[in-house]
């Protein structure tokens, strides 16, 4: 990997969101960053987490667990998509699953939180976009998802996630943000502590913050430099 001057990159980004927040008539400091760590070594994540970073992103759970392992001070969020039998290892470990998106895995992690004596915080992933390569529920299948899986006691739904899809002018995928968004409010209306949007990434995040996100995943933007 080049040498990369991470915190002088985090900065930017920070700086980035705080414009964007201000830029909409949002609070600053209201977005959350999750700074994506994968394929990142542990040297540089101490970087960001002496910069005042809490909160870190994987996609992966074999790498969650084993980073959290050497940096269990900070809160771990699971932002890609999860195999069933892989929920044991991150409940108890992970503060949000970002990619809830079926519902045998809704079932799982309700059964398995409950053996353990917990509620697990998880967002439900939509793919706004309809691409066939990405995960998640179809916007119009969300709200029948959403009133089944309230049910389950295990779970505790705390908003909604969604990748938009790559594009060279982060603008188009604006459209995405705010139906998500959309989705969310009315989702709200019925139960109130669905309120949190993951939304947002290198590529994306000022468009992101500007529709409404309370959570920025950015992962090459800190780590690599990309200006996105
Ligand atoms: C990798 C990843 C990110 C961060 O992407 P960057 O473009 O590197 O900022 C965000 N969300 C998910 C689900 C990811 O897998």
């Amino acid at each position: 990997m080049m040498d990369v001057d991470v915190a002088a990159n985090l900065k930017s980004v920070i700086e980035r969101i705080r414009k964007a927040e201000l830029r909409s008539g949002r609070n600053p400091g209201s977005v959350k960053l999750v700074a994506v760590t994968k394929k990142v070594p542990v040297e540089s994540i101490t970087k960001v987490i002496n910069e005042g970073i809490s909160d870190l992103g994987e996609n992966r759970v074999q790498e969650l667990i084993k980073k959290q392992e050497q940096l269990p001070d900070v809160k771990w969020h699971l932002i890609g998509s999860l195999q069933t039998n892989k929920v044991k290892y991150v409940l108890g470990k992970t503060v949000l699953i970002h990619s809830l998106d079926r519902w045998r895995l809704a079932e799982t992690i309700s059964r398995m939180a409950v053996k353990k004596g917990l509620t697990a915080d998880v967002l439900v992933q939509v793919n706004v976009s309809g691409e066939e390569t990405k995960h998640g529920l179809l916007p119009e299948e969300v709200e029948d998802f959403v009133s089944e899986a309230v049910k389950l006691p295990g779970l505790n739904i705390k908003g909604l996630m969604t990748m938009a899809p790559f594009v060279d002018n982060p603008e188009e995928v604006r459209p995405i943000f705010k139906e998500l968004y959309k989705i969310k409010q009315k989702l709200a209306a019925k139960w109130p502590g669905i309120r949190l949007l993951s939304m947002g990434m290198t590529n994306d995040f000022e468009i992101a913050v500007e529709e409404g996100a309370d959570l920025v995943r950015i992962g090459s933007a800190i780590f690599r430099g990309n200006t996105g």
